[in-house]
């Protein structure tokens, strides 16, 4: 019941938190945000969620109305007032303030910013049996590494997918694969995992980046570079990345099973080495 709001934690049962109409956030999409995964209420990769978080506001020119351990400590109480020892997502984000519409933003604007706890079990089945696939083109913008409100274009495509009976989109920009709707995407060739590298193009997800350690970890090649699409149809496995869905296969892609529609070996051993990374925060 409890939330962060502007640096206070709410109840929402006894306060509804007000935010102006004119908050550019509303308006314009004008902020950004981050979402991290606790595990048994515990914050997993916390740092590097926050790092994105911070730089994501720098890319904006959104200055910061807190510090970083203002934000950790703020994080910490929102997790204890609501007593949350399950698996969930903390999402939080934040806005440039509210003032008169104009696409000018005024300097002294003063942030909007909350954070809430969404229980979500781990999607176990979709991380076993692995998901359906398709193919899309890219329509976002040209500033995919910043964690922008403006989904709109995300949204459109996994919508349009949905009813159609797939759970992500593999999308497309010229010719080259970039990542999903909500994750990022990785295929496998010859026991290499190959990945678009960290450029404006895509979003750099933290669980890429934990994905490409644990790889390493585990001597498995990675390349981070650009790729057309034809190399995805003849990759061994290939799967998507993202904080709520951890490592999760594809087995099919479009009309077309993929492989023989099972999770392969590498993705499993990456699944594997994942599990073994939080095993920590599980034990207790
Ligand atoms: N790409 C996009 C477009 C995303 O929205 C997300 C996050 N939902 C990801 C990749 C995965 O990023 P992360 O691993 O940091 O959750």
């Amino acid at each position: 019941d409890w939330i962060l709001f502007n640096g206070r934690i709410v109840n929402i049962k006894e306060e509804q938190p007000m935010v102006a109409l004119e908050e550019r956030g509303l308006q314009f999409g004008d902020g950004i945000y981050e979402v991290f995964r606790l595990y048994n209420g515990k914050p997993h990769l916390l740092d590097l969620h926050l790092e994105r978080f911070f730089t994501s506001m720098k890319e904006i020119h959104l200055n910061p109305p807190f510090t970083k351990e203002e934000l950790i400590g703020q994080l910490q109480q929102l997790i204890e007032k609501n007593h949350f020892l399950e698996d969930g997502n903390v999402y939080m984000q934040i806005s440039r303030g509210a003032q008169p519409r104009n696409h000018v933003y005024e300097s002294n604007l003063k942030p909007t910013y909350f954070a809430n706890i969404v229980p979500f079990p781990r999607p176990t089945t979709a991380m076993k049996e692995g998901i359906k696939a398709t193919v899309e083109e890219d329509i976002r913008w040209k500033f995919c590494h910043i964690k922008s409100l403006n989904l709109l274009p995300n949204i459109m495509i996994k919508n349009k997918i949905s009813e159609e009976g797939y759970q992500e989109a593999i999308l497309v920009r010229d010719g080259i694969v970039t990542e999903g709707c909500h994750s990022n995407f990785f295929i496998v060739k010859n026991n290499k995992v190959i990945t678009h590298p960290a450029d404006h193009f895509i979003l750099h997800g933290i669980t890429r980046h934990h994905v490409i350690s644990l790889a390493q970890a585990l001597h498995i090649e990675v390349e981070e570079r650009e790729f057309p699409l034809q190399e995805v149809y003849e990759a061994d496995e290939c799967f998507f990345t993202a904080t709520p869905l951890e490592i999760f296969p594809v087995i099919h892609i479009g009309d077309e099973q993929f492989g023989n529609g099972e999770s392969g070996p590498v993705t499993k051993k990456l699944q594997a080495a994942y599990e073994e990374s939080i095993a920590p925060l599980k034990a207790t």
